[in-house]
């Protein structure tokens, strides 16, 4: 085999089973011309056969990963690797520094993905960004809840969506969310992402105030903000549902430069160089405090609430800078756009969702996707991590676009069963 690069790059996603965003990283790779190869931790159907287009990795060992990878970049040469969560971001750096591809350095992407570095990086950089503290998993709550000032949050050090992360108002609510955590720690699925990953409780002041998210894109450092969303339900807790999100965000300008500016410090300060990132931020009276910053992009299917230039996908744009490919003049499409998570009301079984096709006559509504099982348990959160479907919906301004995605889902009916 010659040693030249193909004429149609290849380009690994890594995607783990669990995801949502295969089918839109693969439809985008096939609208670019790029041949794809999923990277994902299970062995999957095609792979004895087209042993070009798949490969089998252990996501949670990232070192062995990415030496994986390069093994496998020997063969079939790779322009890119793709990450598309907090753990793949980690493995996508390693496997990139191996290959000589710009990457993250895989430091950054590591504190981004462990929540207890990402404070104490931000705060030693002088981001705004709640005060907090660890204790490990065998501190006694009921001590620690004594010497604590409320209301806080407590969670996780290193789940996403929002998992397991619980306000306390009271030392009791601080001991029963620290048991909660404690749990949601002991899952097999859980214990096998915390390998890597400090197993504690991160205590955190809770900072009240609006919430917005930002989808970004880093390239040799530099953070271009492809949108700002509003998140206009109000988040205060217990548990910290995502539903809404609208853009173009409607805070002054002022405050979404703001944003822009906390953003991008809090990358910097990180470290993160390259790819996409998604961060979310609590807009204070004082500024903009940064709550989360990955080194991914939006999770979930709401990217499909994205378009750029002439209808190009935000995989697209995350492909095509991986491949140093020229994004002049892909901004967004004008117009206010928004998505709804639609949450997991209650535990039970899932047997019937009704009201689509008048969920989908809402003027406004683009699509209305069901993704939750039928004939499988949910689980709400805060032990859940899924939800039961997205409404996407456009609107003249985002007010209207807001009261569509409130309107569709008010219009949907779940049955669920519950035991
Ligand atoms: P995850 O990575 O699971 O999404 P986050 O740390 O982003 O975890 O927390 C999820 C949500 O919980 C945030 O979007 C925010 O609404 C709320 N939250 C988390 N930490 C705080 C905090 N310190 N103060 C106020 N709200 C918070
Ligand atoms: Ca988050």
């Amino acid at each position: 085999m010659s040693g030249a690069a193909p004429a149609r790059p290849r380009v690994l996603l890594l995607l783990p089973t669990t995801t949502y965003r295969a089918s839109d990283f693969i439809h985008a790779g096939s609208r670019l011309g790029i041949a794809t190869v999923v990277g994902s931790d299970r062995k999957q159907a095609l792979a004895d056969v087209a042993p070009a287009h798949t490969l089998t990795l252990d996501l949670g060992r990232a070192e062995e990963a990415a030496a994986q990878i390069a093994g496998f970049a020997e063969r079939w040469p790779l322009q890119a690797v793709i990450p598309t969560d907090d753990q793949t971001a980690v493995v996508a750096a390693l496997a990139s520094a191996r290959l000589g591809l710009p990457h993250n350095p895989p430091e950054a992407a590591r504190a981004a993905r462990h929540k207890d570095r990402l404070r104490a990086t931000l705060c030693a950089a002088g981001v705004r960004t709640p005060r907090y503290r660890l204790l490990p998993l065998e501190a006694d709550p009921i001590v620690e809840a004594d010497g604590q000032t409320y209301p806080c949050v407590l969670k996780p050090t290193f789940l996403a969506a929002s998992r397991g992360v619980i306000r306390a108002d009271t030392p009791r609510e601080f001991t029963a969310a620290f048991h909660r955590i404690a749990a949601l720690f002991a899952l097999p699925e859980v214990a096998e992402k915390a390998a890597e990953a400090y197993r504690g409780v991160l205590v955190e002041e809770f900072v009240p105030g609006a919430e917005v998210a930002v989808e970004g894109l880093l390239a040799g450092g530099r953070l271009r903000v492809l949108a700002i969303f509003d998140k206009p339900d109000p988040l205060d807790g217990p548990f910290f549902e995502e539903t809404i999100y609208v853009t173009p965000s409607r805070h002054e300008v002022a405050t979404r430069e703001a944003i822009t500016e906390a953003t991008g410090a809090a990358a910097r300060a990180l470290g993160l160089r390259e790819g996409p990132i998604h961060a979310e931020l609590r807009v204070g009276t004082a500024g903009p405090w940064v709550i989360e910053l990955a080194a991914r992009s939006i999770g979930g299917l709401c990217s499909r609430v994205l378009r750029f230039g002439t209808g190009r996908s935000l995989e697209e744009l995350i492909l095509m800078q991986a491949l140093g490919r020229d994004l002049e003049g892909l901004e967004r499409e004008p117009g206010p756009a928004g998505v709804m998570m639609i949450p997991i009301p209650r535990a039970g079984i899932l047997r019937e969702a009704g009201g689509l096709d008048r969920a989908r006559q809402v003027p406004g509504i683009v699509e209305v996707t069901i993704s939750a099982a039928m004939g499988k348990p949910l689980v709400p959160l805060p032990e859940g991590s899924s939800y039961l479907g997205f409404i996407f919906a456009r609107g003249e301004t985002p007010d209207e676009t807001e009261a569509a995605l409130r309107e569709a889902h008010r219009r949907l009916a779940f049955v669920i069963e519950t035991g």
